[in-house]
């Protein structure tokens, strides 16, 4: 890991009622210790619970992120639907978009574009989440797919100090399975080369996300050139989300 911020940002998913706001009691009560200064805590609870969330977490370190927006940039009738607007105003800094969840149920990369661009115009910071299927990865396909994903979703936007990335195997989300450790780090190396060349950001901020827990963190914490981590199961645990940030941290 890098000696900088280390993000860990909690995606909770279609998880969570009030009573889960408790959770987080003892997330702050370790984010308060100057150990943890370095650790970028971003809570995206669904969002039924980004109102009790921004509640809780108010003089705290640590940050809100909602888990997507729709792609109008303004109100509308979109029943069902929370424009980037609606995030903003009940507190979010952040907003996943890309997810490969909402991928596969039709997102493409012009409605990603679209919501990206959105989201920029509100000045949220914007997780954007690029992966390959285990079908592509194992057709040799995955550069391509992830150039591809990248250039669509960030086509026409000029001003990217806002974009942090997520690399998200598709294969490797709730299923048990990361990434080779040596394949990983060059595959985030790759992707950071790609993006510094393409889009001119000097310094991008690439996570990786899938299947991340307790167990193989001490492991995945060795990588250098990923800056954080995208979880989602193990975050809807306190304890488990917790000694994810401790044994990174420590
Ligand atoms: C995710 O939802 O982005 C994710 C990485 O999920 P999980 O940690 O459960 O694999």
């Amino acid at each position: 890991m890098t000696n900088n911020k280390i993000y860990f940002i909690a995606n909770w998913k279609m998880y969570g009622t009030l009573k889960s706001v408790q959770s987080l009691k003892n997330v702050i009560k370790l984010k308060r210790k100057r150990i943890y200064k370095k650790a970028k805590i971003v809570y995206c609870p669904p969002y039924t619970l980004l109102g009790e969330f921004s509640k809780s977490i108010r003089n705290t370190d640590i940050e809100l992120g909602a888990q997507n927006c729709h792609y109008n940039f303004d109100y509308g009738a979109y029943t069902g639907s929370v424009n980037s607007k609606m995030i903003k105003n009940i507190g979010c800094k952040y907003v996943i978009i890309g997810h490969s969840e909402n991928r596969v149920s039709g997102e493409n990369d012009k409605v990603i574009n679209l919501k990206i661009k959105s989201s920029i115009s509100e000045k949220l910071k914007v997780i954007f989440c690029i992966g390959e299927t285990l079908k592509e990865k194992r057709k040799n396909k995955t550069n391509s797919v992830l150039k591809k994903q990248l250039i669509n979703g960030l086509n026409k936007i000029k001003i990217k100090d806002n974009i942090i990335f997520a690399y998200e195997p598709v294969w490797s989300i709730g299923t048990g399975l990361v990434p080779k450790s040596n394949d990983l780090e060059n595959q985030v190396i790759q992707i950071k080369k790609f993006i510094k060349k393409r889009f001119r950001i000097k310094n991008p901020i690439v996570l990786y996300g899938g299947s991340v827990n307790p167990k193989n963190i001490s492991i995945l914490k060795q990588i250098s050139s990923i800056n954080g981590f995208l979880i989602g199961g193990a975050s809807q645990n306190p304890k488990k989300f917790i000694d994810i940030i401790k044994k990174t941290i420590n």
